[in-house]
């Protein structure tokens, strides 16, 4: 005859919520920056967004930043590899 347990380790009956979350992003105007899909300058916006692991909801440790610059000119986003050299210094400043 075989039972069934619904605690077979002993362990307390809690469900560990956990995963991922991001945190408050920060944003800035990246002065002097020029975009380089429409040129003008003084459009680009830099931000950083945290994504935290999270367990009950309590930040536990920082997993990585998302970095994007957006130009306000024409809109065109930047995330990545598309990041110039340039704009990852401006959003250094700005972590
Ligand atoms: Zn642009």
């Amino acid at each position: 005859m075989r039972t069934f347990a619904s605690n077979p380790l002993n362990t307390p009956d809690v469900i560990l919520f956990f995963g991922t979350r991001t945190g408050k992003p920060r944003e800035a105007l990246l002065q002097g920056l020029k975009c380089p899909f429409c040129g003008q300058s003084g459009q680009m916006t830099g931000r950083v967004t945290p994504h935290y692991v999270h367990i009950f909801w309590l930040p536990v440790f920082r997993l990585k930043l998302f970095r994007e610059v957006t130009c306000s000119h024409c809109k065109k986003g930047y995330a990545g590899p598309e990041l110039s050299p340039d704009m990852v210094a401006a959003l250094d400043e700005i972590q």
